[in-house]
């Protein structure tokens, strides 16, 4: 109630206070959508099997801290890749960072493909195959 109001009716110029407006609450605004939602959560289970399945880090960059704590997308994360077998590897936290802050040496190890590269057609081998890392189709 304003200070207008409450003098109004101190002074009996208004009989009746006006009614108090109730606060219109506000809108939630969801952080994904429904198909989203549910893209995560297989993307989570997948994680969960990748990580029973062996929890060692696949990276292994000079950060390296040797345990698995989520996934390294190789070619970056969307809608279209994110449960795609081949682009995900195990990675630590510590290996998924220097990823990102060494694109250069990620891509010459393997763990980086530009996102406009056609994934399906490009091989990527892991650093364990003697040498041979990231060959790309013509
Ligand atoms: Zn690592």
């Amino acid at each position: 109630m304003s200070n207008y109001n409450r003098f109004a009716i101190k002074m009996g110029l208004v009989v009746t206070p006006p009614k108090e407006k109730k606060p219109i609450p506000k809108a939630k605004i969801k952080k994904e959508t429904k198909k989203r939602a549910k893209l995560n959560r297989q993307y989570r289970k997948e994680v969960k099997k990748a990580a029973e399945e062996s929890n060692l880090c696949e990276v292994n960059s000079p950060e390296c801290t040797g345990i698995m704590e989520g996934m390294n997308h190789i070619q970056k994360r969307s809608a279209k890749n994110l449960l795609v077998k081949k682009n995900l590897t195990r990675s630590c936290n510590a290996c998924n960072g220097y990823i990102e802050r060494h694109p250069k040496w990620a891509k010459d190890n393997g763990h980086f493909i530009s996102k406009f590269k056609d994934l399906e057609n490009t091989i990527i081998a892991t650093p364990k195959e003697d040498g041979v890392i990231l060959i790309e189709k013509a």
